[in-house]
């Protein structure tokens, strides 16, 4: 089935602990599509500057992403700067420089119009409105947002907000926007805002899944090393839209494995610096570290004594 999707094609410097990288390649719609393309074909919107290299695409391009959406423009990539604290728990901004996006109009091609599962990615919410008006008939729309748009776009992710099925964002923004410490609270403010579910990322105490009445969580799988914590949020994404559009299906059962999905496709995301924790990541180990969540979450309740 068709997966699509729209966000930041990035040159990402990134301070942690462990080491640092400068203008490496990332953005939400990279780490989305070199993780959920492990699962399904990808298909990108975005835009990048005559400064980017452009032979690092397409050396992942073999792994079933199409970039054919991918315009390049005159001027300066997307680049973001950040930095993580020691516990790798939070990170600072120190720079977010849009180049290129600031001017950006997406404008799908013909054949990426039909399709059928679309992720809004983290991206200006103005684009994803304008990306999301292109595509004709999505069985399912999912979009992430970040505090640099809920701070200065709040108005057009709260239209957004009312014409998707799905916002994926990690604890602290699902606070912010909803003005709520309580994340529970928060995920119910946000459903009542339009979407049907909400999905809130958190960190390595993994994600939960919330839908009117009803929440379900998965860990994050147990890790003993993590070196960049950049983009997890956005593989698990890859990862949750990559296992919906392989099963074609988002009916709840689905959601809840494609969590699992996302948890693993974090947990591949963490391990190594920008996109590299992916290196040499076949279907294979996906599925195996995927079966180690039945154990990993399996709950024998004792049946009460008669
Ligand atoms: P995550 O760690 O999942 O929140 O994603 C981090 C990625 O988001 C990095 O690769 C950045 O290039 C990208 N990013 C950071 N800020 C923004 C922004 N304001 N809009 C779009 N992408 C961003």
């Amino acid at each position: 089935m068709s997966l699509l999707v729209v966000g930041s094609i990035a040159l990402d410097s990134v301070f942690t602990p462990f080491g640092e990288t400068a203008d490496a390649l990332g953005g939400s719609a990279v780490y989305f599509s070199v993780a959920g393309s492990i699962l399904n074909p990808v298909q990108v919107v975005g835009v990048v500057g005559s400064d980017y290299p452009i032979a690092e695409l397409d050396r992942l391009a073999p792994r079933g992403i199409d970039w054919s959406g991918v315009e390049r423009a005159d001027g300066e990539s997307f680049r973001w700067k950040g930095k993580y604290s020691y516990d790798l728990q939070s990170r600072e901004t120190l720079e977010t420089r849009l180049g290129v996006f600031a001017a950006f109009r997406p404008k799908l091609p013909q054949a990426f119009r039909d399709a059928r599962f679309l992720f809004l990615g983290n991206i200006d919410p103005e684009l994803q409105l304008e990306v999301l008006s292109q595509v004709r008939r999505p069985e399912i729309v999912v979009c992430d947002t970040m505090n640099y748009w809920i701070q200065s776009k709040r108005d057009d992710l709260l239209k957004l907000l009312a014409r998707v099925d799905m916002l994926m964002v990690n604890d602290s923004e699902a606070r912010e926007l909803s003005g709520d410490w309580n994340i529970h609270r928060a995920g119910r403010w946000i459903l009542e805002r339009g979407p049907k579910q909400v999905v809130i990322k958190q960190g390595e105490y993994g994600a939960l899944l919330i839908e009117k009445g009803r929440t379900f969580h998965i860990p994050a799988y147990p890790l003993e090393e993590v070196f960049d914590p950049t983009g997890a949020g956005d593989a698990f994404a890859g990862g949750f839209m990559g296992y919906l559009a392989r099963s074609n299906a988002v009916d709840t059962q689905h959601m809840r494995r494609a969590m699992v999905y996302g948890s693993t496709m974090g947990s591949y995301s963490v391990s190594g610096f920008g996109v590299r924790g992916f290196e040499g990541v076949t279907t294979e180990d996906v599925e195996q570290r995927v079966r180690q969540f039945v154990d990993l979450t399996n709950v024998p309740i004792a049946e009460p004594a008669p």
